[in-house]
């Protein structure tokens, strides 16, 4: 167990557990530290927050959708500022997408036989949520068309399955600017979720690189222990330091908050990065 989480999710966006509900279950759990990383949005911070009551150090955080080379690639940003406009503006505009997605996304569900399947997703979701693929596989498991959340996805909405639509994200660089514009540090997500061979993994990491960006997550959930001692040892060749995050959704049994995101003992955590100094880390 880790008593810290650098990337979880809340029903801001696809998560099943309110922001207060996801704070009492990491203090329970006994976490010191957690982020909060919806996708494309931070409107769950301020509850989290609030919820924290001291007992543990939240961090403003925010998964941001990017396309490279035609793949859809995350970058968590950490320790950032929401006040910041620009983040606010680059949200507003992911929300936008996401909306227009949203609704194409539901339209092919209508001829796939989900009649009203946007509203209903959305009447599902919390007020405000950001609807994402994730919400539509809850949908469809929800009503018993599909034997689990992850069949849901893998049937209806992947690559090349009857309801997905290609949407064109923001290029890296201009996510990882406008993280460090909210003076936060940028952290490349799942390294191993992209199913790319390792030479293309290293050529995302070169331009990652490239556009500024510090962290990648060497410790995520449902990875192999081999494969974090291989992106650990890609950190120290291009010099990034190490994120943990367990990518938390919902209570399942292979997930959950601080579960299986130890770092490897010779990892550079990315609690060394100066933006992390007002957070209380360990040394
Ligand atoms: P989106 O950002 O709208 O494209 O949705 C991506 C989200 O869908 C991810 O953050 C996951 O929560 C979820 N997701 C991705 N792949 C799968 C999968 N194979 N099974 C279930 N959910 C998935
Ligand atoms: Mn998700
Ligand atoms: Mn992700
Ligand atoms: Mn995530």
């Amino acid at each position: 167990m880790s008593s810290i989480d650098l990337h979880c999710h809340t029903s801001m966006s696809d998560g099943a557990l309110r922001p207060a509900e996801v704070v009492s279950r990491a203090i329970e759990r006994n976490l010191s530290h957690l982020a909060i990383t919806d996708h494309d949005c931070i409107s769950g911070i301020e509850e989290a927050k609030m919820t924290a009551d001291g007992k543990i150090e939240i961090i403003p955080g925010s998964e941001l959708s990017t396309t490279f080379n035609n793949t859809q690639i995350h970058i968590v940003g950490l320790f950032l500022d929401c006040s910041c406009q620009k983040l606010q503006d680059f949200i507003k505009g992911q929300f936008e997408k996401r909306i227009q997605r949203a609704v194409r996304i539901g339209e092919k569900l209508e001829k796939a036989g989900f009649a009203n399947a946007y509203e209903r997703t959305k009447a599902q979701a919390t007020e405000g949520a950001i609807i994402t693929r994730g919400n539509y596989a809850r949908f469809i498991y929800s009503l018993g068309k599909a034997s689990s959340v992850d069949d849901a996805f893998n049937y209806y909405l992947k690559k090349g399955r009857p309801a997905y639509v290609n949407t064109i994200w923001p290029d890296i660089r201009e996510a990882v600017e406008v993280i460090h514009e909210a003076g936060g540090v940028a952290v490349l997500a799942h390294p191993r979720r992209y199913t790319l061979t390792n030479t293309k993994l290293r050529s995302l990491l070169e331009y990652f690189k490239q556009c500024g960006g510090e962290s990648i997550e060497v410790a995520s959930c449902q990875q192999r222990p081999c494969d974090r001692e291989y992106l650990n040892s890609l950190c120290e060749k291009y010099g990034f330091l190490a994120s943990c995050g367990s990518d938390f959704h919902y209570i399942g049994t292979w997930r959950d908050l601080g579960l299986h995101i130890d770092l490897p003992q010779n990892a550079n955590p990315v609690w060394l990065a100066p933006q992390a100094k007002d957070y209380h880390f360990p040394l």
